[in-house]
């Protein structure tokens, strides 16, 4: 979860937002788009950058398989060194699904060196050379690094200069030590795995390229990414999981079914919803809407802009400037400013200082709910107040950043904002969390665990007073376990101004992706001065709780089209029936059925072309229709029709009002295939 933090320090809600290290290269990212965007979504850093040493404690509990991985690292640098010995090593950490090792030397490298690499590689893994760690005084430590010694496999003419920088900026205090496996010493405060023959199952995936610690005034590394498992099976689970990702690419997906469309002249990050795609939003936000009228919620529309005074308010203007479009200024406005001869440092300063107003694109939906809550009064007996809305806003992403649904500058979020009293925060909490369960168990993304973000210790920073906070922890500690499911406490995660929910949600290959949260704020009611009477007649602030469970329309539908392969449980299949004559004999026949189809809206077309009746079926099939109705001289005669399905194929004759009641039925209770 991205949440942003100002100078000011006022961090704001932000689902469906940036979500990924911003710490990451272009390069990396393009081999995270083409190989690991199962986990991109998650929301630990799994890039630490070179400059985020560990402490020694948090090295000690490095997982049994990362230990694996970044001793891996080592023998990938001892395979490498065997090759080129004037290679320069700098950091060599484990990430997510695996490792890498940055280097500097003057071939370069490209996977057609996997082989050679690889195979040195094994060479050094049978040789089960131990893993020696060696304690070292800092002055011994330099003297070896200057001998070209560190991250080598021996003495060198030119020094160990990344290892140098890195031993210089080891603290005073701190152990100093080295990693040895056969003639291969490196600088590292381990752990490791016992000996070289521990490593298990490797390959190299990528190579990339990165600057040293990240910053672009350093010298520019090859970066070399591999993977590790502690059995060969492992491994080709790993690569079997990734190449079913790679099917289920929605952008891929998403052009193949005609579900959505980015257009570079309509501008990056903004999603033109083909009518396939239209027809599965519309669905999936009836069903929400459905749930949410159930629960007690009114639906309100607001605009797409509104007036930078507004964001001031509410602290979105101008710390947030960075990440919105820039603002509309008024038509007059601007004549007079041109005819001042105002310079565009000029117009952004004034802008940002308020002499002049103007309007921004929405970054958030909140103000806007906040005025329709504000605009009559309030008693004790109106609340909770729950105003919801499918909300489009607008935030500007950097165009290296843009990719299919999951990241976009415009998107639609699955917005509400609850206005209600201390003592009813838990109950809201529990029906947001209903909600989320019957959406996601419906649509068989029933695995999920919840983390709930809580303050640190340090309670300087945040609004509202200790028992407030105390209470909305506890409300929302108390509504996660109510509903038995996994969930994890994180210290020091809530927004400054309440505690929060995340929901981590894992589709059917064991992916996981974050959609949105729950979050108690107990400001945005204070800088608006919001109010309602209590029974004491007393003016009292409401408790505001934002809420988009599915982060936005864009993020989800794309997780959806990738948790379905394509595949949509027929009540959200833009193309539910497909309707098959055998030959041009039979077309009235089929027209007819295809009529009873449409009056029970139903969504059906049929295939008039001169095909044969096996290619017809294949289409459909690649189409993912859920139903086919075969139609020929046989069904004609008994006026029945002959089902096939896109899962089981054939699956025998009906009457037409038998097939109509079951798909009926099929959609009424959204099942799935
Ligand atoms: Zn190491
Ligand atoms: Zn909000």
């Amino acid at each position: 979860m991205s949440l942003c933090s100002s100078p000011k320090g006022i961090v704001y809600y932000n689902p469906g937002g940036p979500r990924e290290n911003p710490n990451l290269k272009t390069e990396s990212r393009v081999f995270l788009s083409g190989q690991l965007r199962a986990t991109r979504v998650v929301s630990t850093p799994f890039i630490p950058m070179p400059e985020d040493r560990k402490s020694p404690e948090a090295r000690q509990q490095m997982s049994e398989i990362d230990r694996l991985r970044h001793s891996c690292a080592h023998v990938l640098a001892t395979g490498i060194l065997r090759i080129w010995p004037e290679a320069q090593f700098a950091a060599g950490p484990p990430v997510e699904n695996g490792f890498y090792y940055d280097l500097e030397m003057d071939h370069h490298l490209s996977p057609a060196d996997f082989d050679k690499i690889e195979a040195e590689m094994k060479k050094v893994v049978k040789e089960n050379q131990p893993f020696e760690k060696i304690v070292l005084a800092r002055q011994e430590a330099l003297e070896l690094a200057k001998e070209g010694r560190l991250g080598a496999l021996g003495p060198r003419s030119s020094p160990s200069k990344f290892k140098l920088d890195i031993l210089e900026r080891i603290p005073d205090g701190e152990e100093i030590s080295l990693y040895r496996n056969g003639d291969f010493t490196d600088l590292c405060a381990g752990p490791h795995v016992m000996r070289t023959g521990n490593v298990g199952a490797f390959k190299l995936t990528s190579i990339a390229s990165a600057y040293y610690k990240g910053d672009a005034n350093n010298p520019q590394l090859q970066r070399v990414y591999g993977t590790a498992f502690k059995t060969r099976a492992e491994l080709d689970q790993y690569f079997q999981r990734l190449d079913e990702a790679r099917k289920r690419d929605h952008r891929k997906l998403g052009r193949e079914l005609e579900l959505f469309h980015i257009d570079d002249e309509v501008g990056p990050g903004l999603v033109l919803w083909k009518p396939k795609g239209a027809i599965v939003r519309r669905e999936l936000q009836s069903f929400i809407s459905e749930e949410l009228r159930q629960q007690g919620y009114t639906e309100v529309f607001t605009p797409h802009i509104g007036k930078l005074a507004l964001f001031r308010t509410s602290g979105h203007y101008p710390y947030y400037s960075d990440s919105q479009f820039p603002p509309l200024i008024e038509p007059d406005t601007l004549a007079k400013l041109a005819q001042e001869g105002c310079s565009c440092a000029d117009l952004s300063n004034r802008l940002k200082q308020g002499d002049i107003e103007g309007y921004l694109l929405k970054p958030m939906n909140c103000p806007m709910h906040i005025k329709i809550y504000a605009s009559s009064p309030h008693s004790y007996r109106d609340l909770p107040i729950r105003l919801a809305e499918f909300g489009t806003v607008y935030r500007w992403e950097q165009s290296g950043e843009l990719g299919g649904m999951t990241r976009v500058r415009g998107f639609t979020q699955d917005d509400a904002h609850i206005f209600c009293t201390e003592e009813q925060v838990l109950h809201e909490i529990q029906g947001c969390l209903q909600l989320v369960l019957k959406v996601l168990g419906t649509l068989g993304l029933g695995s999920y665990r919840v983390r709930i973000g809580l303050r640190d210790a340090d309670s300087a920073k945040y609004v509202g007073t200790s028992e407030q906070w105390e209470r909305a922890e506890a409300s929302l500690r108390e509504s996660v376990q109510a509903l038995e499911v996994p969930f994890t406490e994180e210290r020091g995660e809530a927004a400054f101004y309440g505690p929060k929910i995340d929901f981590v949600v894992k589709d059917v290959i064991g992916r996981e992706w974050q959609l949105g949260t729950v979050q108690v704020d107990y400001n945005l009611p204070e800088r608006f001065e919001l109010t309602y009477v209590a029974p004491d007649n007393s003016m009292r602030r409401p408790v505001m709780i934002h809420r988009a469970p599915f982060g936005s329309l864009e993020r989800f539908c794309g997780v959806l089209i990738e948790h379905f392969a394509g595949s949509f449980p027929l009540w959200l299949a833009p193309e539910q029936v497909r309707v098959l004559p055998i030959s041009e004999k039979h077309l009235d026949y089929s027209r007819s059925i295809l009529k009873l189809l449409l009056d029970q809206h139903i969504r059906a077309t049929i295939d008039e072309t001169s095909d044969k009746i096996g290619a017809k079926i294949r289409l459909a099939q690649l189409e993912k229709v859920p139903y086919m109705l075969v139609l020929g001289a046989r069904e004609e005669q008994a006026g029945e029709i002959a089902v096939r399905s896109r899962k089981n194929g054939d699956e025998g004759a009906l009457s037409a009002s038998e097939f109509l009641k079951r798909i009926e039925m099929e959609v009424k209770e959204r099942q799935r295939d």
